[in-house]
């Protein structure tokens, strides 16, 4: 059996989005070697092309001032709809189901102020067990919000003991229980922790059976995997655009309603003019004529210095398409698989689905006896990963800018800490 430095060789020369790490800034050390940079979960890198598209804005500000609402290069009035398509192209919708807009937490209350709508009886929150902290405040103060307690009305949904992830059986089981109960059922689509991709479709399917409301959080998914969301039928989702997308440190977020809530009428929602009909918006009426489809749910006009980030990130998205990128990733991670299968199973635990379908290209590499030390040790030895409490490292091979070579890398360094342990 060939050994894992030959096969990551062969894997970087094999594959035809290698030249995308060059249009990346990749982190460097003190000697300006590049660091092994997995860590693309939490902030993704920098594209070169994104300072000279916003110098663009910059440019066009200083030079036109108010004209470039309409006569910058790319017109502000309308900046945000070009992003619409390509960004919906990532997430599996159509154009008119995807806004950028807000922050993520942000948009989690705008969708949750249209789709949670508690009654007495049918009043409950399901969300996954280990989910990240900000959605289970947005979604506690939500309930709170409507007059219910977080004690009854929010529900986790576990993984069985002896399992971190979550199967079918739970999702069917709680259903059976509390299906009637439930009157949102929010995931994040990719947890988090885990690294576990849900089935999207199955959920949300299986919710809308029992009468529940189903959103995704995909702040793990967006840019990772393809969530196909149009297909799956879910009400509504959102992410951000600072991990896989890219576009910089607290970037905004997405937003995704189906297509099926298009006209929204009279159904509660937070509105502001930049959801009214475009032909009125400068009209100054007081009543609100809604958009049609996810561009009605904009508050304000768009901050076009951090839509042109969004801007260059999708423009590499484009290019390099989210097909291959997903195949590259699928194969990057059975490559880490395969490159730490020989980790001492007292020492660290790899948490990630067994099914290449069940998981982005994230890894969780779980500490059988924490000790956040040892990642400061790999950490001065210029591996950038995270440390996520109480035990687990996750890193994140990422198919944009991240190679074989790196992850042979990354093995080889965790192995010989760990032995000095
Ligand atoms: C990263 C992340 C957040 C962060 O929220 P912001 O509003 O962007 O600060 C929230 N939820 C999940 C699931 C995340 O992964």
């Amino acid at each position: 059996m060939e050994n894992t430095f030959d096969r990551a060789r062969k894997l970087d020369l094999a594959d035809e989005l290698s030249d995308f790490k060059d249009k990346f800034h990749i982190p460097k050390n003190k000697e300006g070697k590049d660091k092994i940079y997995l860590c693309g979960n939490s902030l993704g890198l920098q594209p070169k092309s994104t300072k000279r598209i916003i110098e663009q804005e910059l440019d066009d500000w200083a030079d036109l001032g108010v004209d470039g609402h309409v006569n910058a290069k790319n017109p502000w009035l309308s900046y945000h709809e070009a992003l619409s398509e390509p960004m919906a192209k990532i997430v599996g919708a159509k154009a008119s189901e995807v806004v950028i807009m807000n922050s993520l937490t942000v948009n989690l209350h705008l969708m949750m102020v249209s789709f949670y709508n508690p009654v007495k009886g049918r009043s409950k929150i399901l969300i996954e067990y280990s989910t990240f902290p900000s959605d289970v405040y947005a979604v506690k103060s939500q309930i709170r919000f409507h007059g219910f307690n977080p004690e009854t009305d929010l529900l986790f949904l576990k993984p069985k003991r002896n399992s971190s992830l979550i199967t079918r059986d739970d999702i069917d089981e709680m259903l059976a229980i509390h299906g009637d109960e439930i009157a949102l059922i929010m995931i994040g689509g990719v947890n988090y922790y885990t690294g576990q991709f849900f089935n999207l479709k199955y959920i949300t399917n299986a919710g809308h059976k029992h009468g529940c409301v189903v959103g995704f959080d995909l702040a793990h998914g967006a840019g990772n995997i393809q969530p196909n969301l149009h297909e799956t039928g879910a009400d509504f989702a959102v992410w951000c655009t600072y991990k896989y997308l890219n576009s910089g440190p607290g970037a905004l977020s997405g937003a995704f309603v189906h297509e099926k809530h298009q006209d929204w009428g009279e159904r509660p929602r937070f509105e502001g003019w930049w959801g009214t009909k475009k032909t009125n918006r400068f009209k100054m009426k007081h009543e609100f004529e809604s958009m049609s489809g996810a561009e009605a749910w904009q508050l304000s006009n768009p901050p076009i210095m951090a839509m042109a980030p969004i801007k260059a990130s999708l423009a590499v998205f484009e290019e390099a398409g989210m097909h291959r990128l997903r195949e590259k990733s699928k194969l990057m991670v059975e490559f880490a698989l395969d490159c730490l299968e020989d980790l001492p199973q007292d020492q660290i635990k790899i948490l990630i689905p067994q099914d290449p379908e069940s998981r982005g290209c994230q890894l969780s590499l779980q500490m059988q006896h924490p000790d956040k030390s040892f990642f400061h040790e790999l950490e001065a030895r210029d591996i950038v990963a995270d440390w996520r409490e109480p035990d687990v490292i996750r890193i994140a091979p990422v198919p944009l800018y991240n190679t074989f070579m790196d992850i042979f890398e990354f093995s080889n360094i965790i192995k010989e800490e760990l032995s000095k342990i």
